[in-house]
């Protein structure tokens, strides 16, 4: 499934192909191009084997090429849509590029479409130089995963390929991120998180000049 929306519902059953979604006025479109990622996160949802066959984020056939992704969004418009969100079972950042070229060619038809990206926050170590000069202009909002209040913690999580220095990258990357993007954000999960930890991370927050979203706990 490469686009899709979120039903609000637990498990494989939260996740609706687009072609399915009826009128999409005022929904956000979630966009599924990669599953690549540096990490390996403990609570990954690619961990669960048992989503159901034509309900699954996993890209059976291979990462859909520009050229699908174009054909895939002609179909749709987007003119009605909230907000696009480049996010999946993955890190979307894996195909920065071909991120780039999609959102420029949607944007020339569909100058005020909001975009999202939902990210670790590792690309200028996958890219081994500061990319977030291409999210301008493209990207209205980065929603970086702070996941931990130390990097140890992070590390032990996520299980950066990246090792123990991905936390410092990941609060950099914000900061980078703040020059060409108007928002940026930084999650934790409430629940899995205890309270005096989320403060932690909003202190960290405060101090990068980031919003801490505290995002709903879902089994
Ligand atoms: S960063 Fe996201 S996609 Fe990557 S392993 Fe962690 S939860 Fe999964």
């Amino acid at each position: 499934m490469i686009l899709y929306t979120v039903t609000g519902k637990v498990g494989s059953e939260g996740y609706l192909d687009i072609a399915k979604s009826g009128d999409l006025t005022g929904k956000n479109i979630y966009v599924n191009m990669t599953n690549k990622c540096p990490c390996n996160c403990v609570f990954c949802l690619r961990h669960i084997k048992n989503m159901e066959e034509d309900n699954n984020l996993w890209l059976k056939e291979g990462e859909p090429s520009i050229e699908t992704m174009k054909n895939l969004f002609s179909k749709y418009d987007l003119s009605v849509i909230n907000e696009l969100v480049f996010c999946g079972f993955g890190e979307p950042l894996e195909r920065l590029y071909d991120m780039c070229s999609l959102i420029d060619f949607l944007k020339e038809k569909y100058p005020d479409l909001k975009v999202r990206v939902n990210t670790i926050g590792l690309a200028n170590l996958i890219y081994e130089k500061d990319i977030t000069k291409e999210l301008k202009g493209r990207v209205d909002t980065v929603s970086i995963s702070l996941n931990a209040p130390t990097k140890e913690e992070f590390y032990e999580l996520t299980r950066s390929k990246f090792g123990i220095e991905s936390f410092d990258a990941v609060k950099e990357f914000a900061v980078l991120s703040k020059k060409y993007v108007p928002n940026v954000v930084m999650t934790v999960v409430e629940k899995v998180m205890p309270e005096e930890k989320i403060s932690i991370c909003k202190k960290i927050c405060d101090d990068l000049g980031v919003t801490l979203r505290i995002r709903p706990f879902e089994e």
